[in-house]
């Protein structure tokens, strides 16, 4: 048989391998945008007619190209940006293949009028199906500019599969977009027949995206951020309210290049459970700035789907991060309390409080809580706000025990004409209502007070010092060796925050005492229930050890709170709650406070 293998001719090959980089009008503009900010634009435009298809026209104030650059350029695996295999591993640029402009001229008439900053003259190259048909010395501005006229004029099979001009120019919208909210010191303008669709100044990311999406973005966007060994995470998300049945605004970057990731929405979404409706997606915008040799390398220049090498507590930072984010937000502007005595079933002790005044840390980050309340610990501690509040409070100490005097300076008494009086009331030993200028506040009681107990756990941890203690006669408690091993090493631990333990033989120790400000009525059954909590925890948020005792201590100190409680209590709660770093949701994400406005009660009521 004769031989039959043969090497396709160039021009083939090109088109073939084209057409895994550009599918449609918008991958050209991606591709050319990419190029231009590689090239260290400070403004790029594009200009396209017929949704790209009759052209897509970038123009560029970037570095240009010398004229043997300008024809290498268009070679397959021509690239300046990698030399070597390892270059691979530490991609700063958007392109690196050197595939995009050779694939283009395979399959359209491109024309290049580029000059490298400081030439005195510039180049202009015509190629159409891969041929060239034109190279010569043009007079141009510094830049580049590529006109890509008649996009696959040459395959007539994938002009006729390309979508409707609204489509694409949809596809071309996206990819602009996408690069200008990596990019917001570049100003971007976008063009379609004549009509501007985009003009984008230069700003910053948040300036950047008001101007992408619009006015509705500006007061809507809330602050995320997160600083882990492994990520580095910033960015906005979208208040709950304004969650939309579409998608098309949400974004992840990654080391400044977009990427879908289902999994990472999903624990984004999922951060907003029971805030927003189903099927309803909140905006995003979040960056993750990552060590490049944690994310595949090898991206294809086309998949925006970026694969992580361990991608779980990732997702749990995110997940961590949002859920954070909305509960420093939540409920703090609204928070305007207003006398109503007509609703009242209880009012407050003749004395009355003020409510306090709510401050919420900006650059609160929950995974420096441990670092920063150790230095820190005068501001951080909740019991100080109270201090700070009211002496009044002092009677209560029944339910949170002072555990730190020795701040005398900071006490004042609230001028009482500035009393204002709010009323309390309890349902089913579980739900405190009160009210607030938008409604009816309902707080769920054991949640409030676990979320008041992590927080002075944690405190208390980081600040090593026991609490008053209870003493009692000692119990002994068996455990299996399991439990009994996580006892060792969580003793030290419990014993910081009040606990009075010692090991007792082989599998058993005796509790002395235990801490002042919880109630228990069985210390062996707490002492199983709190090593129970802590082995549950589970991976919707990544704590350190502290947070993790902190968090099984008030789990289990919090689950014995279902009881009936007096005004000052419910009061002492809620400005508790109030003074807390985060006041709606637990340390495991549980709402605890929920408004039912006048409009939905006048809804009810209809
Ligand atoms: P890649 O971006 O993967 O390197 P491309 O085919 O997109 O491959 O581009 C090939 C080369 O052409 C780039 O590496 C760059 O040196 C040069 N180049 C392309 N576009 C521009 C531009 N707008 N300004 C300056 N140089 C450019
Ligand atoms: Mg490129």
């Amino acid at each position: 048989m004769a031989d039959c293998i043969h090497l396709l001719p160039d021009a083939v090959a090109n088109q073939i391998a084209a057409g895994e980089v550009i599918q449609r009008p918008a991958s050209v503009v991606k591709e050319l945008v990419e190029n231009a900010v590689d090239a260290d634009a400070t403004k790029i435009t594009v200009i396209v007619r017929d949704a790209g298809k009759t052209m897509v026209q970038i123009i560029d104030d970037g570095k240009g190209m010398s004229e043997t650059d300008a024809r290498m350029s268009f070679e397959r695996h021509a690239t300046s940006k990698i030399t070597k295999a390892e270059d691979l591993f530490a991609i700063k640029t958007k392109g690196f293949r050197g595939e995009a402009l050779a694939s283009i001229a395979a399959v359209a008439s491109v024309d290049v009028k580029t000059r490298a900053k400081g030439d005195p003259i510039g180049t202009h190259i015509r190629i159409s199906a891969s041929e060239v048909e034109l190279q010569e010395a043009e007079a141009c501005p510094e830049g580049t500019n590529f006109s890509v006229k008649n996009l696959f004029f040459n395959i007539p099979a994938r002009r006729k599969f390309l979508k409707t001009d609204q489509t694409e120019l949809k596809h071309i919208i996206n990819e602009v977009q996408r690069v200008a909210l990596t990019h917001p010191e570049i100003r971007f303008k976008l063009m379609h027949n004549n009509h501007d669709i985009l003009d984008l100044p230069k700003g910053n990311v948040k300036q950047r995206i008001v101007n992408v999406f619009g006015r509705h973005m500006e007061n809507n966007l809330i602050d995320v951020k997160i600083d882990t060994d492994i990520v580095r995470l910033r960015g906005y998300i979208g208040k709950p309210e304004k969650a939309r049945k579409t998608t098309g605004e949400q974004f992840f970057f990654v080391n400044r290049r977009y990427m879908r990731h289902g999994y990472f929405f999903r624990a984004v979404v999922s951060a907003y459970n029971r805030l927003i409706q189903d099927n309803s997606y909140p905006q995003f915008f979040i960056y993750f700035d990552i060590d490049p040799d944690k994310i595949d390398v090898n991206i294809h220049p086309t998949k925006t789907e970026i694969k992580f090498t361990d991608e779980r507590p990732i997702y749990q930072m995110v997940h961590a991060a949002v859920k954070e984010a909305l509960g420093k937000f939540n409920l703090v502007p609204s928070l305007d309390f207003e006398k109503d005595e007509t609703l009242g079933i209880y009012s407050g002790p003749k004395t009355g409080f003020k409510a306090p005044d709510i401050e919420v840390n900006p650059d609160f980050n929950p995974f420096e809580e441990e670092k920063k309340s150790a230095s820190s610990f005068q501001n951080n501690f909740p019991t100080d706000n109270f201090n700070k509040k009211s002496d009044d409070l002092k009677h209560w100490q029944n339910l949170y025990p002072e555990q730190n005097t020795e701040t005398p300076d900071q006490q004042q008494s609230i001028p009482s004409e500035e009393h204002q009086q709010t009323q309390f009331f309890q349902i089913k030993q579980r739900y405190i209502i009160t009210t607030v200028k938008s409604g009816m506040m309902v707080i769920d009681q054991t949640r409030a007070h676990e979320r008041i107990l992590y927080e002075q756990f944690v405190a208390l941890l980081s600040y090593r010092k026991g609490i008053v203690q209870k003493s009692l006669y000692p119990i002994n408690v068996q455990l299996n060796p399991e439990d009994f091993s996580l006892a060792m090493e969580l003793m030290e631990k419990l014993n910081g925050l009040g606990f009075d333990l010692s090991v007792f033989g082989d599998s058993s120790f005796v509790i002395n005492g235990l801490p002042a400000d919880i109630v228990v009525d069985d210390p062996k059954r707490l002492i199983e229930e709190l090593l129970e909590n802590y082995k549950s925890q589970s991976g919707d948020i990544k704590l350190e050890l502290d947070q993790r005792v902190a968090w099984a201590m008030s789990r289990t100190s919090a689950g014995h709170f279902i009881r009936v409680l007096q005004a000052e209590e419910m009061q002492e709660l809620f400005y508790r709650l109030m003074a807390c770093k985060v006041h709606n949701f637990t340390p495991s994400g549980k709402p605890i406070i929920s408004i039912i406005s006048v409009e939905e009660l006048e809804k009810r009521l209809k």
